[in-house]
């Protein structure tokens, strides 16, 4: 919301592009939430410029038990060893939090809504509401269901997908992991990561607006996505599907 504190979902290696861009806005504040620790949500965490500006507040949430349990987790990253820097070496006043899912919680005029995904040692989606309009980011996860089993085998939604159904309604814009294809999803099923088809199924039955593909894969080099938004121009039933891109602004009023 303009004036408000930009809300950042995970700390990426985009992080670093992001930051610079914040220190040149009016607000001096960022909220951030963190979907899990795994690395590549927080390779850029001390690269993240707001983190260096003492006149910058900053609040970091996570699916952790408090917000001391936030700070550690992420201490393990900053620990002088895989970075030279420290927790407490950072200028900024942070403060950190911890989000549940099914607690919304307050952020500006907007409310944030955690959603448990399913992923390797967990990871949480967000769901943002606020102005008129709602956007979800939904990674690392893999389908709400198994292979032959509610929307993956073609069938009425299980009591997981009837969830996220729910909070995801007449969402505006989703970001959904699709990093493998159907076929290497049967491949690789405990690595926690979906695939366009089934992020498609979810959301058109959520009766979302835009889904943007989402969490590529590293070997997913720049023709093979380019062979993707192709492939997706035409959109699934109505809806629109677009291919996530790095810097790319969305408009909710199109
Ligand atoms: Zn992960
Ligand atoms: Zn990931």
């Amino acid at each position: 919301m303009p004036g408000e504190a930009p809300l950042v979902f995970d700390l990426g290696t985009g992080a670093r592009q992001l930051g610079r861009a914040l220190l040149t806005r009016p607000e001096r504040e960022v909220q951030v939430f963190i979907s899990h620790f795994h690395i590549d949500h927080l390779f850029g965490f001390p690269f993240f410029s707001p983190v260096f500006a003492p006149s910058f507040k900053l609040r970091i949430s996570s699916p952790s038990f408090s917000g001391d349990a936030t700070r550690d987790r992420l201490g393990r990253y900053l620990n002088g060893i895989l970075h030279p820097l420290r927790m407490p070496d950072l200028p900024a006043p942070i403060e950190y939090g911890s989000v549940r899912p099914a607690r919304p919680v307050e952020a500006g005029s907007a409310t944030v809504t955690a959603v448990g995904l399913n992923h390797p040692g967990g990871s949480c989606g967000y769901v943002v509401s606020g102005g008129g309009k709602k956007v979800a980011y939904l990674t690392d996860t893999s389908p709400l269901s198994r292979p032959g089993e509610g929307l993956s085998g073609g069938l009425a939604p299980t009591a997981r997908e009837a969830e996220a159904i729910r909070l995801l309604q007449g969402a505006d814009l989703v970001a959904m992991d699709t990093m493998f294809s159907e076929v290497e999803y049967l491949e690789k099923m405990s690595w926690g990561h979906g695939y366009p088809e089934y992020a498609a199924l979810l959301c058109r039955a959520a009766e979302v607006k835009t889904l943007a593909l989402f969490h590529h894969s590293p070997d997913s080099h720049d023709d093979a996505l380019d062979g993707l938004a192709e492939r997706w121009a035409g959109g699934f039933d109505g809806m629109r599907v677009i291919v996530a891109k790095e810097g790319a602004d969305v408009d909710l009023e199109g």
